[in-house]
């Protein structure tokens, strides 16, 4: 686009693609997210660089000042000129942030020659993984008052994210801060393992539901991820994860 890029300006007829691929109308979550994209203009750049922008009522001033919003969707599309990598990030006032990366930088980018693509926007429970297609890990968590959730874990492309029943939108989380709570959890202190989130999805069988959500839970207190209007249930720890806990034994849990 270059330096001459003026603002306010619509969407181009690509971006428009792309960002209303990642939120599904059938998903109110999502939806509610269309109806912004179909009344804002693009008004600024975002902190991000090439293919970072934000759309924004036209009474808003654009802030690209505090923290960057959670992610809210995410997908990619491969094309044989490269990987096209597309983000909407959570509301934030009356702006909304996006990002489209894509290879060659100051070109435009096409979709055509697309080879494959994949988001998490559309996927639900007992679905193999959006990206691979391989079976998943999850874990269904509900709130007191019945609210639920499911998490969900694909230890091939070392994603992670949470769908939530009510408004059907599929959160994203992020590896690391997530890996730290579960490490705080379990009270492991070697670095090489405690500061190795990848071992999430290599060791992912050794950790029962209990540990997954209970690092949830407090994840979800530190980044407000997902607002809840009652707690989260944990379940019972077994007696057998309890002795493993306080002698420091660790097995995979199916042999337990
Ligand atoms: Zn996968």
């Amino acid at each position: 686009m270059g330096e001459a890029e003026l603002f306010p300006r619509e969407l181009t007829p690509i971006e428009r693609e792309l960002l209303l691929w990642l939120l599904p109308e059938d998903r109110p979550g999502y939806s509610e997210y269309r109806t912004l994209f179909a009344q804002w203009m693009v008004a600024a750049r975002g902190r991000r660089g090439e293919g970072n922008y934000i759309i924004a009522a036209p009474t808003e001033r654009p802030d690209n000042e505090s923290p960057l919003p959670q992610l809210l969707a995410h997908g990619v599309v491969e094309t044989r000129g490269g990987r096209i990598s597309i983000s909407i990030r959570e509301r934030l006032g009356d702006q909304v942030e996006f990002e489209i990366m894509y290879p060659q930088l100051n070109k435009v980018f096409s979709v055509e020659n697309e080879l494959h693509r994949w988001t998490y926007s559309y996927w639900l429970p007992s679905q193999g993984c959006p990206a691979c297609k391989n079976s998943l890990r999850e874990v269904a968590m509900n709130t007191t008052a019945g609210q639920r959730f499911v998490l969900a874990v694909c230890s091939n492309d070392k994603l992670l994210w949470v769908y939530d029943e009510a408004t059907k939108v599929n959160h994203p989380i992020p590896t690391t801060n997530f890996y730290n709570e579960l490490m705080l959890h379990n009270n492991t202190r070697d670095p090489k393992i405690a500061l190795d989130s990848k071992r999430l999805f290599t060791d992912l069988a050794m950790y029962p539901d209990r540990d997954l959500v209970l690092a949830f839970v407090t994840y979800n207190k530190l980044r407000a991820k997902i607002p809840l209007n009652q707690p989260i249930v944990v379940p019972e720890e077994s007696q057998l994860s309890f002795f493993k806990r306080i002698t420091g034994l660790f097995f995979p849990t199916n042999i337990l």
